[in-house]
């Protein structure tokens, strides 16, 4: 039964002409799929609509060809052929009494028309201004250009209520959309009638607004997606945004309120706690009588209450909490509030849009394939013919596999070698700023914690004879990886030259508590991920005087993919470790560290006390090699798998997959050679 202190976030509440059910509002958000795989999407906004959010969105949906953002994959409206797939996405999201909505974008500024290859059209011409800097500019939109927009708006609007959606959303956040170019002095530089005073530069969203509601006849709810603050001195700034809106207090149905740029509003948890936005956004519900709706990693239902409550916001915006956990919803409204799997904060999601890939999320591994591969975040496939399975190691992959087996119905033991689950998690939760990666392990054990056919054993370090022993018809190693000494990884593949007289240390040491306190250290962060920059704060904070050494141009470059990467850089150079980007050890001295310019060569000595490697992992892979080897004396078992970071060590995400494709696979038909997933070709066309 619901907690009665939750009933608040269960009042239905009017969005314009449409009623929300319940204040559960999922925010567009990407997933890396887009137009490319429809039917993924579709099915993945399907299991939103079942675990109860009131309101639904679609990701950026590109209205014309003169605006796209290729290399990244969103949706198409640019004409009636796209709303076939539009359509199933609308009967997924109302598919069990919530409203869909629809997100429509004109990037302007932003797109680089890299497909279309037709000339980007601004506000104000100039270089297009992308994660990329593509050498490419836009022109400036002329008066004919303007009416031509608001046309084109007027047709994805109509292409919408067409396709059955409730809600459309403009979008002028994040400063992606033209909205925010208009609004924004930064990116309006015109003189005529859409420039100068916020009233002018209101008055193409203006247009735009009564013009989709002459186009639907006030059917549908028009929401307005903002940017709560956007940087610089000519920027859109909060106290602009609030004259904007108690100027134009009624204009959209519902108003959505997202921080600046994309960075800002989804942080990682490791720059940015829960509700980070409040401070931007309280006080402006009392500047309009239209609902509000804003995001803040959100979670916690006491929290969604408080800001309810409090009344900073109406509706609970969430993208990546919806992702984490479809059902958050249904398990507020049904009494399993501790049954919530929390997002970690992590941007794993976003990284799958930002490579162009297909989105995964460390806690809900069936996140996009649903689909796919017909996975569901809460319900699994009955158990095939065996019972017994055996897991090797409690880490990520292990847990997540233990979890998934035991709703399949099969006997599980999960062996773990130390006193505690969680594995590679139990560990880097204890580093500065990773506490909420301590989530994965939390979930999962607690899951499982009530699982009559999960048995855990800790303290329980497996030998061969132990597994042969046991007598599962199943085994699965899941032991993990660990961080090599010597600096092999991307740019040196075989060990450099190193005097034994220097003190190395990794990162399992020092997340065992060990490593140096005080003194100089030189880290080589050839892993371009966290690690690096955690261990760095971590060194400082004891004390230690921190090089960072990095072959890439920038640190931790593939940070950039979960948003992160500008932070680290201003923090590490906040907190005074000195950077060496471009570099890499060529030679480990006694004294110190000799460098090598990755461009040039050119070589130069950096002296140091010791040298972190953050370098790559070794799969533990022993256990299963000795088991392999041992394959006359396996008696009942069936079959031996080697699964997660020790077949191939990965971020989290990767583990946790691993885990959950183990429990799905065990027992299944062998496929051959066929995939492993569905997928969407493109219909030939009669040439
Ligand atoms: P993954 O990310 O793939 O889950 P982790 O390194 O997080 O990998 O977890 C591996 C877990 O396996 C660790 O908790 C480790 O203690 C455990 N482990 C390693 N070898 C054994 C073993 N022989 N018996 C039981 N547990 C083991
Ligand atoms: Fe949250 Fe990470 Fe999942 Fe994204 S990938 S929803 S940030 S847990």
């Amino acid at each position: 039964m619901r907690d009665p202190r939750y009933d608040i976030l269960f009042q239905p509440l009017q969005i314009g002409p449409k009623l929300a059910p319940n204040r559960f509002y999922q925010v567009p958000h990407c997933n890396g799929g887009g137009y490319r795989d429809p039917s993924a999407v579709v099915e993945m906004r399907r299991t939103k609509a079942e675990g109860g959010w009131g309101v639904i969105f679609t990701e950026q949906t590109e209205i014309h060809p003169t605006s796209e953002i290729t290399p990244f994959i969103e949706q198409h409206l640019w004409d009636d052929r796209d709303i076939p797939a539009l359509a199933r996405m609308a009967e997924a999201m109302k598919s069990h009494g919530g409203l869909a909505g629809i997100q429509l974008a004109y990037s302007g500024i932003n797109g680089p028309n890299l497909y279309s290859r037709e000339v980007p059209l601004a506000v104000s011409g100039g270089p297009i201004l992308t994660f990329t800097s593509d050498p490419v500019q836009a022109r400036t939109l002329d008066r004919a250009d303007i009416r031509d927009l608001r046309r084109w708006f007027r047709n994805a609007v109509r292409r919408s209520h067409q396709a059955g959606f409730d809600l459309v959303c403009l979008y002028g956040a994040h400063g992606f959309g033209i909205f925010q170019h208009f609004l924004s002095r930064a990116t309006n530089l015109r003189t005529d009638e859409y420039g100068g005073s916020l009233e002018n530069r209101a008055r193409f969203v203006r247009e735009v607004v009564e013009e989709a509601r002459e186009e639907t006849k006030g059917e549908m709810a028009i929401s307005l997606r903002l940017s709560l603050h956007e940087a610089g001195k000519l920027g859109f700034s909060n106290a602009e945004v609030r004259d904007f809106i108690q100027m134009h207090g009624d204009l959209p149905d519902i108003w959505d309120l997202a921080h600046g740029t994309w960075e800002q509003c989804s942080g990682t948890s490791r720059f940015k706690p829960e509700a980070a936005q409040e401070e931007l956004v309280r006080g402006i519900k009392a500047l309009t009588s239209k609902p509000v709706v804003g995001v803040g990693r959100f979670t916690s239902p006491d929290e969604m209450v408080r800001q309810i409550r409090t009344g900073v916001l109406d509706f609970i915006g969430a993208a990546r909490p919806s992702i984490a956990d479809p059902f958050l919803p249904l398990k507020i409204d049904q009494g399993r509030v501790e049954d919530i799997r929390e997002c970690i904060g992590c941007n794993i999601c976003v990284s799958g849009d930002m490579t162009h890939g297909i989105s995964r999320c460390t806690q809900n591994t069936a996140f996009m394939e649903e689909w796919r591969k017909g996975w569901h975040p809460e319900r699994a496939r009955a158990k095939g013919r065996s019972d017994t399975v055996l897991i090797v190691g409690g880490g990520p992959t292990g847990l997540e596999a233990a979890l998934a087996l035991g709703k399949r119905g099969y006997q599980v033991t999960l062996a773990e070698a130390a006193r505690s689950l969680g594995g590679r998690v139990t560990a880097e939760r204890g580093l500065p700023g990773l506490s909420a990666w301590g989530r994965v392990a939390d979930y999962r054990t607690g899951q499982i914690a009530p699982m009559a056919n999960v048995e855990t054993y800790l303290d329980s370090r497996l030998t061969v004879e132990d597994v042969l022993a046991m007598g599962a018809e199943h085994v699965a190693i899941a032991t993990g990886a660990t961080w090599r000494r010597d600096a092999v990884a991307r740019l040196h593949l075989a060990p450099i030259p190193t005097d034994p007289a220097m003190p190395i240390w990794t990162p399992d040491d020092l997340m065992a508590g060990g490593g140096p306190v005080g003194g100089r250290v030189v880290i080589y962060d050839d892993d371009h991920f966290y690690m690096g920059s955690v261990l760095a704060e971590l060194l400082v904070q004891r004390g230690c005087a921190v090089d960072l050494v990095c072959p890439a141009a920038k640190v931790a470059e593939w940070t950039e993919n979960t948003l992160e990467q500008a932070t680290i850089q201003r923090r590490m150079l906040e907190i005074g470790v000195m950077l060496h980007c471009s570099k890499a050890p060529e030679a480990i001295e006694a004294g110190g560290v000799t460098l090598g310019c990755t461009w040039t060569g050119r070589e130069t000595f950096l002296p140091c006390d010791t040298v972190l490697m953050v370098t790559s992992r070794t799969p533990n892979d022993a256990l299963y090699h000795a088991i392999m080897a041992r394959q006359a004396d396996w008696g009942g078992i069936q079959t031996v798998k080697l699964i997660g970071d020790a077949a191939a060590p990965g971020p989290i995400a990767w583990a946790t997959y691993a885990g959950r494709r183990y429990a799905e696979e065990l027992d299944e038909p062998d496929r051959g050679d066929a995939l492993s997933f569905r997928r969407e070709i493109a219909e030939l066309a009669a040439i």
